[in-house]
């Protein structure tokens, strides 16, 4: 071997001792991002596997609610099997012959039965928040009416500065309507009492949402309401209240009773709005909402008190109206629905 060969060997030696080197060194790294990537796998499983955890215990709540609102639902449903549609709402043939738009005259008759239940009569000297004057002690109205009535009396005396405003007649029993009746025909004859008093079982004083009111002074003297500022008053101002002047000369030959300054009758502030508003007695006002309107289609009434929509039916069962609403039999053949819409 010559001096050359060994130095060239001697070389290639070195050579591959520094190529095993090297390539050690890059089996260490490999090892090494291997060894690091496969941490970084596991820990990132575990994280995953964490979130999953969490998730489907997450889920496994909503499952809880879900089933819990499922049995809610199914309670309700078996609570109803006996309705057609759990959404609907049913209207019971009472309903038809009571409420606050009942409309008595000459054609429909007063449903004392239907009413009997509802009615709550209460006598109007005990019963009254203001003073005013009441025709006779015993004297009875609905319950429901007597906070408008007080506020109407009250702001009518108010306005006027005066005491005056009473009640002078308010609810009628059919025997009392008889009596009221024979009375007239004696006194002035068939004919006026036929003009002025409502047959008996055909007065809208059977309601007990009709009043009668009369001028009474301090002295205890009665006065003549028609010619009265407050029969002006009531007039123009009624309807705030919920009350409409039932009987107009204009109107007489729908209502089949005289002009009467002096009879009330409570329907609600929003038909009482809307009848003031477009010179309608109850006859036409119920006319309109039955010849015009529809659960679709409804009346929109706007005032003092909200937005309201009003419709009629003849269904015993429509679907159940959003919101509060208020039932009313027309007393012949169906209901007017009014919701309140804000
Ligand atoms: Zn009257």
């Amino acid at each position: 071997m010559t001096r050359q060969e060994k130095i060239r060997r001697r070389k290639a030696a070195r050579r591959r001792k520094i190529i095993a080197l090297i390539m050690g060194l890059c089996i260490i790294v490999l090892l090494a991002v291997a060894v690091f990537l496969v941490i970084k796998n596991r820990s990132q499983d575990a994280e995953k596997k964490n979130v999953q955890e969490t998730q489907s215990e997450n889920n496994d709540n909503t499952h809880l609610e879900d089933a819990s609102n499922d049995s809610a639902e199914d309670t309700a449903n078996q609570a109803e099997t006996a309705e057609p549609e759990p959404a609907m709402l049913e209207l019971t043939e009472t309903q038809k012959y009571t409420g606050d738009l009942l409309l008595v005259n000459d054609q429909y008759p007063y449903h004392f039965e239907e009413n009997a239940d509802s009615l709550q009569l209460v006598n109007i000297k005990e019963a009254q928040t203001v003073s005013y004057a009441v025709n006779k002690e015993d004297m009875q109205l609905a319950l429901r009416i007597m906070a408008p009535l007080d506020q109407m009396i009250a702001a009518c005396n108010s306005a006027l500065n005066v005491t005056t405003t009473g009640i002078s007649s308010a609810y009628r029993s059919i025997e009392y309507q008889q009596s009221v009746y024979d009375q007239y025909v004696a006194d002035y004859g068939q004919e006026y009492a036929d003009a002025y008093v409502a047959t008996p079982g055909y007065s809208e004083h059977h309601t007990g949402l009709a009043m009668d009111l009369g001028i009474y002074y301090e002295d205890g003297s009665e006065g003549s309401f028609s010619e009265s500022e407050n029969a002006v008053w009531m007039e123009e101002n009624a309807y705030h209240y919920g009350f409409v002047r039932r009987y107009k000369e204009s109107k007489v030959a729908i209502t089949g009773i005289n002009n009467e300054a002096w009879h009330f009758r409570y329907v609600g502030i929003p038909h009482a709005t809307y009848m003031n508003n477009n010179d309608l007695c109850l006859e036409e006002y119920l006319d309109l909402l039955k010849t015009t309107t529809t659960q679709e289609t409804p009346l929109q009434i706007d005032c003092e008190t909200g937005s309201y929509q009003v419709f009629y039916t003849n269904a015993v069962s429509i679907p159940q109206p959003e919101g509060t609403y208020e039932i009313s039999g027309n007393n012949s053949d169906g209901y007017i629905i009014t919701v309140s819409v804000g």
